[in-house]
């Protein structure tokens, strides 16, 4: 069988788990947590980077942070994974869902505005597949009706925008290192990036369960004390280090992915041109990480019918987020603004295809040729 994902590795991970193992301190805020947020802070241009414990732990940070309250309004889109929007329902919002654009499947940035009301206090956009979503427009809106943006860039980490890292251009930006995403802390993991130098001090209390711990360990204070709302959002120092071995091996993660990426692309091109298949768009001002492959059938049947295809061959492929606003929860706490033109239709004929960093040349092949056998 031929998974359609299975947890980067790269070889390193075993002997920097054992010197965390030996170093005697496993808690978080370690010395490959250190090392790894510093990476980051340094790769990504952001001024501080916490490794938290998932990417949905980032994104609660960043609702406690920016001070959600009961009725405020926060605009995303509908086609993106629960934790989106489950952060910032938990301090009580009102999520207020806009329509995506068919061609990256991302917020479509001109329906925004019109989504904007009184209580309106954030903008979260979702980086789809790792391409970026129109940050120039994003940013411009949240200027013009003093708005945050939390960018849930989840599947984002190594892609950019205009050269700038996704994570880094909104006020925060949250990292996810599940093993489904390209860069793994060991199968869970996240972080937060605190682009806002006035967020940075209430980022670590939060993270510290509400105290000013962080602060006492500098020597900055001479004991801690609860200081303010907060939970545990640390890694552990083990995860962590198994990050690391990932962080130091990026650039060989994401060419062999954007390598597999541009194979399928390459391949599939001629099945595009003859309009049985939609492809992946990528705009210019994009650089992406080549997060996900996916094709777009004609329809929802279609769709069902290659995935049987390709099951019968072992190959597993799959498709995701049932818009949250047609979910029970989502009915519940939050509503769509606008006309739902693509968001439902688009998100039904999508398909991902297997794509990971140890997807090996030999069953790279078996898949492209199942698929257009299939085509044929
Ligand atoms: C994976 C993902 C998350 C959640 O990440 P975890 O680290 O599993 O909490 C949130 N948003 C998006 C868009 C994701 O793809």
């Amino acid at each position: 069988m031929i998974p359609f994902n299975a947890p980067p590795v790269v070889g390193t991970e075993l002997e920097y788990m054992q010197s965390a193992m030996e170093s005697g301190k496993l808690c978080g805020d370690g010395g490959f947590t250190r090392r790894c947020q510093q990476w980051l802070e340094q790769h990504f241009g952001s001024k501080k980077v916490l490794l938290t414990p998932s990417c949905t732990a980032s994104l609660e940070m960043a609702a406690m942070l920016i001070d959600i309250q009961p009725g405020d309004e926060v605009i995303m889109p509908s086609y993106t994974f629960v934790s989106t929007a489950n952060a910032f329902v938990l301090r009580g919002a009102t999520i207020v869902f806009v329509d995506i654009r068919p061609d990256t499947m991302n917020i479509d940035e001109t329906r925004i505005e019109a989504a904007i009301t009184a209580k309106t206090r954030a903008i979260v956009p979702v980086h789809y597949a790792g391409v970026a979503c129109d940050m120039d427009v994003i940013m411009a809106l949240a200027e013009k009706y003093k708005l945050y943006v939390i960018e849930d860039a989840a599947q984002g980490v190594m892609s950019n925008w205009r050269g700038k890292a996704l994570g880094s251009i909104g006020h925060i930006g949250c990292f996810s290192f599940h093993e489904t995403k390209n860069y793994t802390a060991g199968g869970e993991g996240g972080a937060t990036l605190i682009n806002d130098k006035s967020l940075v001090e209430r980022a670590e209390i939060i993270r510290e369960k509400g105290t000013n711990r962080s602060q006492f360990f500098r020597g900055q204070v001479d004991k801690y004390t609860w200081r303010d709302i907060g939970s545990s959002y640390l890694m552990s120092d083990i995860q962590a280090a198994y990050l690391w071995a990932q962080l130091d091996a990026a650039t060989r993660i994401n060419q062999q992915r954007l390598h597999l990426w541009q194979r399928y692309y390459d391949a599939l091109q001629p099945i595009a041109a003859s309009g049985r298949i939609t492809l992946p768009s990528v705009p210019p001002q994009c650089r992406h990480n080549a997060h996900m492959f996916y094709i777009k059938l004609r329809d929802e049947e279609d769709r069902a019918a290659l995935i049987r295809w390709l099951k019968e061959a072992e190959i597993l492929a799959v498709f995701h987020y049932i818009p949250l606003h047609s979910s029970p929860a989502g009915q519940r706490f939050g509503r769509f603004d606008g006309e739902d033109r693509y968001t439902t239709v688009e998100s039904e004929r999508l398909l991902r295809l297997p794509l990971f960093y140890n997807l090996s040349e030999n069953n790279h092949n078996t898949v492209l040729n199942s698929l257009l056998s299939f085509f044929s």
